[in-house]
C-alpha cells in the first residue's frame, strides 16, 4: 500500500506561518500527504495543494447537541477533513480520555465518513515492565468493541510509544516493526482484516531517522509532530516513505 505520512500540528501555528507552511507543501509522487491543523485553522487550511489531504487532532464522541465546546465529525467532514486522529497519548494524559472514550470517538469519526487515526502506544515504565502488547491490546479491544471487526478494518492506526513523542529519542526501527507486527497479528487474531489497516509510526521521526523507519516491515507510514512544523523537514520526511 502507498504508504502515508500525517503532519500532526498539535497547538502550534498562527495565520503567517501556517501560510508558508501549506504554500510549501505540494505534491509527492508515491505517498500520501496529509496535515492534521488545529480547529480554526480548518477554514485557512481550505487552501492549499489539492494533493495535500487535511485532517482534525480530535473529534467530538456525539453527533450534535449541547456539548459546549466540541466539535463533531460532520463539521470536519464539510470542512474537508478526510482524516481526524482520536486518542493521541497527550489526550489520554492531559484530557482524560479513556479507551472506551477512544473507541467512541472512531466511531464517529466513522459514521461521518472521516477516517480515523487511532493512536495507541505504551508508556516506558509500561515498556520496561513487559506489558507492551497488554497496553496495545486492552486500547485495541475497546476499538474494536466500539466498531466492529468489519469496521475496524476501515481505520488507521498510529503506534506512537509515549516515550518517543517530542522526546527527540525515536523508537528504533526494530522496536518499531516488532511493535507493529504484533498490532497486525492481534488484528488477525480478532478476525479484522489486519493487511487492510495501515499502521504508522510516531515519536521523534525526523528526516535522519524517517527512511529506515518507513523500510521496516509492517510500518505504513508515519504520524509526524515537532518536524510537521518546518517545510523542508517535513517534505523530506514524505520523499523517504
Ligand atoms: P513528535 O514527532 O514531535 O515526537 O510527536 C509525535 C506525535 O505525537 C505525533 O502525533
Amino acid at each position: 500500500m502507498k504508504k502515508l505520512v500525517a503532519g500532526n500540528w498539535k497547538m502550534n501555528g498562527g495565520l503567517a506561518s501556517n501560510r508558508a507552511l501549506l504554500d510549501a507543501l505540494g505534491p509527492v509522487s508515491g505517498v500520501n500527504v496529509l496535515v492534521c491543523v488545529p480547529y480554526p485553522y480548518l477554514a485557512q487550511a481550505q487552501q492549499r495543494d489539492p494533493a495535500i489531504a487535511l485532517g482534525a487532532q480530535d473529534v467530538c464522541e456525539y453527533a450534535a447537541g449541547a456539548y459546549t465546546g466540541e466539535v463533531s465529525a460532520a463539521m470536519l467532514r464539510e470542512f474537508g477533513c478526510s482524516y481526524a486522529i482520536v486518542g493521541h497519548s497527550e489526550r489520554r494524559a492531559l484530557f482524560g480520555e479513556d479507551d472506551s472514550m477512544v473507541g467512541r470517538k472512531a466511531s464517529a469519526a466513522l459514521a461521518a465518513g472521516v477516517t480515523p487515526i487511532v493512536c495507541v502506544g505504551e508508556t516506558l515504565a509500561e515498556r520496561d515492565a513487559g506489558r507492551v502488547m497488554d497496553v496495545i491490546g486492552a486500547q485495541l479491544a475497546a476499538v474494536l468493541d466500539a466498531l466492529g471487526p468489519e469496521a475496524m478494518g476501515r481505520i488507521v492506526l498510529a503506534y506512537e510509544p509515549v516515550w518517543a513523542i517530542g522526546t527527540g529519542r525515536s523508537a528504533t526501527a526494530e522496536q518499531a516493526g516488532d511493535a507493529h507486527g504484533a498490532i497486525r497479528a492481534w488484528l488477525q487474531r480478532h478476525g479484522v482484516d489486519g493487511r487492510a489497516v495501515p499502521i504508522l509510526y510516531g515519536g521523534s521521526v525526523k528526516p535522519q531517522n524517517a527512511a529506515e523507519l518507513f523500510a521496516t516491515a509492517d510500518v505504513d507510514g508515519g504520524l509526524i509532530g515537532g518536524a510537521s512544523l518546518v517545510a523542508e523537514d517535513f517534505v523530506a520526511i514524505c520523499r523517504a516513505a
